[in-house]
């Protein structure tokens, strides 16, 4: 599974795999980069795919996460 994190002061889009410690299912890391404050989750998507297509969609910078490698 695959969550896209939407960064609203920056403008881009991460995509993370679900397991990823920066994602957390969905989560984040509490009061840490990804806070809520500053953006969004969206998902769970089944395939990279789907949410790369979604995150595309945004009109936002895709990016993937360096840690997770979700597009492996
Ligand atoms: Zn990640």
């Amino acid at each position: 599974m695959f969550y896209n994190y939407r960064n609203i002061p920056i403008n881009y889009v991460m995509i993370h795999k679900a397991e990823c410690r920066f994602c957390n299912n969905g989560q984040g890391v509490q009061n840490v980069i990804l806070g809520g404050a500053n953006g969004e989750w969206n998902g769970p998507y089944n395939t990279f795919r789907i949410a790369h297509q979604n995150a595309v969609a945004t009109g936002f910078e895709v990016r993937l996460c360096g840690r997770c490698n979700p597009n492996n």
